[in-house]
């Protein structure tokens, strides 16, 4: 299998000023949502979630890209986010996420039909009293994530209540599941069935918005009966995983490397102490190379001495505090190693990778929270196959 290595010629295309980037492999990201899609049902629809900048790959590009391979919906958290979408042409319908409260927002939004999402009657109030024409709205329903969302037992006054407003429209209904990426099915099966019962009874009424949804990436992975009318496609189309256990279900592809520049070699002798603090000390002579790329780029210093790069498809290990701008590694057993090389530090060189999971079990942290940290500092290179 070739995973994760569409971006192999990128190398070519990076600007000589970039010291360190993120390289964005858009033909993985179709493949994702090409496979996504084989496990939906023809009817249902398909929504890309680009909050986060794409979480950290680049909304724009990435928008494009699923709206190509069978997206039909976008999804961002904030208004800003969905402005920069139109400001780049795209025309799809885009769902936000995050609650508008201020008159400016709505504003906005309306003027680019941005989609909001609505907990509450007074939320609803403020954009029928806005008189900017008829709104689309998605009514949002707490079934145990406990976040934004109309209580399931009040949901139907709710849509009740709405319906009577001019000036907006229930176009869906939807909520959100807290642990769909857990092992144990128990708690989010509970969310399934409150949300299930709730869009049974109102298909019965006849009053069934026209879309309703709840799956997020690991619930279309494993629930095929959360997938309603729409899937919200965040991470997976990412080409990860929102837990290992997933990993059986489909097989993805990650497209984001991340990578910098080797910028200086020296070699040291046994003992010396490397970078702030000296938390590490060489224990033989040592060929030190400094890669230009630290926590002001995102990356995480508490991966000081903790993780390995790649340096011409071999490991080398990341010594000593990892600074600002630069870190350095141990370069001593990739000895043809030399500045100006590429040194990877998520993504695939030769036949090793190093993955964001890798990562995120050093950090106890999620691969979400990695790719949103990667800095704006970081220049995004896009690649096609
Ligand atoms: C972020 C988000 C998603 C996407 O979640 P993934 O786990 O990345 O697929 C879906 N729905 C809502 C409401 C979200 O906030």
């Amino acid at each position: 299998m070739s995973i994760g290595q569409g971006c192999s010629r990128t190398a070519d295309r990076v600007s000589l000023t970039h010291r360190a980037w993120v390289e964005v492999d858009l033909e993985a990201i179709r493949h994702n949502i090409a496979t996504i899609r084989r496990l939906l049902k023809p009817s249902t629809q398909l929504m890309s979630v680009v909050k986060a900048d794409g979480y950290g790959h680049g909304a724009v590009a990435v928008a494009r890209t699923a709206l190509s391979a069978g997206a039909s919906w976008l999804a961002v958290a904030t208004v800003e986010e969905g402005i920069s979408l139109r400001m780049a042409g795209i025309e799809a319908p885009i769902l936000l996420f995050g609650p508008v409260i201020c008159t400016e927002e709505i504003d906005a939004l309306a003027e680019h039909r941005l989609q909001p999402t609505v907990c509450s009657l007074d939320q609803a109030r403020r954009f029928s009293e806005a008189g900017l024409g008829p709104i689309p709205i998605h009514l949002k329903v707490d079934t145990g994530m406990s976040r934004l969302g109309v209580s399931w037992h009040e949901a139907q006054d709710l849509l009740s209540a709405i319906r009577v407003l001019p000036d907006v429209s229930v176009v869906s209904l939807y909520s959100h599941l807290a642990t769909a990426d857990a092992v144990d099915p128990t708690t989010a099966m509970e969310q399934f069935t409150r949300f299930a019962k709730l869009v049974d009874t109102l298909q019965r009424q006849g009053r069934r918005p026209p879309l309703v949804h709840l799956a997020n990436s690991a619930a279309t992975l494993t629930f095929p009966d959360t997938h309603f009318d729409l899937v919200r496609i965040g991470l997976a189309q990412y080409g990860l995983y929102p837990s290992s256990h997933l990993q059986a279900v489909v097989a993805l592809r990650p497209a984001l490397a991340l990578k910098a520049k080797i910028v200086f070699v020296k070699t040291v002798p046994p003992g010396t102490g490397v970078s702030y603090g000296h938390t590490f000390r060489t224990a033989r002579r040592t060929r030190l190379a400094t890669v230009s790329i630290g926590y002001g780029d995102g990356i995480s210093r508490a991966l000081s001495n903790g993780i390995d790069f790649l340096v011409r498809g071999r490991r080398a290990r990341q010594v000593g505090t990892i600074t600002m701008d630069q870190c350095l590694i141990d370069i001593t057993d990739v000895p043809e190693a030399s500045d100006g090389d590429v040194a990877t530090l998520l993504g695939q060189d030769g036949g090793e990778r190093i993955s964001i999971a890798e990562w995120a079990a050093r950090l106890e942290t999620i691969p979400y929270e990695i790719l949103t940290a990667l800095s704006p500092r970081l220049p995004r290179i896009f690649c096609q196959a």
